[in-house]
């Protein structure tokens, strides 16, 4: 089997959020605010924007809307930047990974690929770079992948066999076949869902001697402030190097859409070629 080795993650931004405008005219004309306007970079900061002045109902002046923002990562009025949402598709991260993404509760969204429906005889795997940039650790992490995946393989074909062996049997004892003539029993094939359910009984049991070095792919929706916190903790120095790209990677694609929201980071560069993520705006 050839193996396919993943380095980087990769992020995917399918979904922000769409101001309705004409809405938000109809409330600033029924509340004689008409007069208010924003310099907002995007849907998603014009709604973090508007979500603030309606608690203070300040649409008649004040502060321009980067500074609202940076106000509201000073002072932590975080309910306001959770009306900011982006869905992520994220891809060619391992399954240690996505255990330690998932464990990211408040403001979030998760659908990840199953592996009991997913066929994992794919071989996709991704190697922490510590290992891919030694030739002696890497041949002794290929080496375990290519037993493992082996044995999942194996596993998962010998369960396939046993449990339409199960079938066929079942098949006879229930009668099913009635008066006709069964002929020969092995070229009896499960069908339709009976089919799909095998496989899945296969493969969830045959990924068990899956490694946590599995490519996955996992849907995430966050919000702001879930966004940040995740940001912050997995991109710090203590988090794990995968993790931190990862954060990395997706404070890239929000700060695009919403440089307001995510203006406040630094990125420090550390030995191992990531950078730590810091900001004077913790925890909002
Ligand atoms: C470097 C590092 C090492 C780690 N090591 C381990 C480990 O060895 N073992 C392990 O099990 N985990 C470990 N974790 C995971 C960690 O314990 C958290 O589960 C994870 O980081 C998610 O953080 P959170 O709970 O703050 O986030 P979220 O679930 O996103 O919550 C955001 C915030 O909302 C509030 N909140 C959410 N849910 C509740 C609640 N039920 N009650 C009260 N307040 C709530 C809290 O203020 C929380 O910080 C580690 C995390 C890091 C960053």
């Amino acid at each position: 089997v050839s193996i396919k080795i993943i380095t980087e993650p990769s992020v995917y931004l399918l979904g922000k959020q769409v101001l309705v405008q004409d809405e938000l005219t109809r409330f600033l004309e029924d509340h004689e605010f008409e007069n208010w306007s924003t310099d907002s970079p995007s849907d998603s900061e014009t709604l973090c924007e508007v979500a603030a002045r309606t608690c203070y109902q300040s649409f008649k002046g004040g502060r321009n809307h980067a500074d609202h923002l940076r106000h509201l990562l000073e002072v932590k009025h975080g309910s306001c930047v959770e009306h900011a949402v982006w869905n992520l598709l994220v891809t060619g991260v391992s399954r240690s990974l996505t255990h330690e993404l998932i464990r990211h509760r408040a403001g979030t969204g998760y659908s990840q690929l199953s592996q009991r429906y997913v066929d994992e005889s794919v071989a996709e795997y991704v190697c922490p770079d510590i290992i891919a940039e030694d030739p002696e650790l890497h041949e002794i992490w290929l080496e375990s992948l290519n037993q493992s995946h082996a044995a999942y393989v194996k596993l998962a074909n010998k369960l396939n066999e046993k449990l339409i062996k199960k079938y066929r049997m079942q098949y006879l004892k229930s009668g099913a076949h009635g008066i006709m003539a069964i002929g020969n029993l092995d070229d009896l094939q499960p069908s339709g869902e009976t089919k799909t359910a095998i496989r899945k009984e296969a493969r969830q049991a045959a990924r068990s001697v899956l490694p946590n070095a599995t490519e996955t792919k996992i849907f995430v929706t966050l919000n702001a402030r879930a966004a940040r916190h995740f940001v912050e903790q997995r991109g710090s120095k203590h988090a794990e190097p995968e993790i931190r790209k990862l954060a990395n990677a997706i404070l890239d694609v929000l700060a695009k859409d919403a440089p307001n929201l995510f203006g406040d980071y630094e990125r420090i560069p550390l030995p191992d070629g990531t950078y730590e993520i810091n900001t004077k705006y913790p925890k909002v």
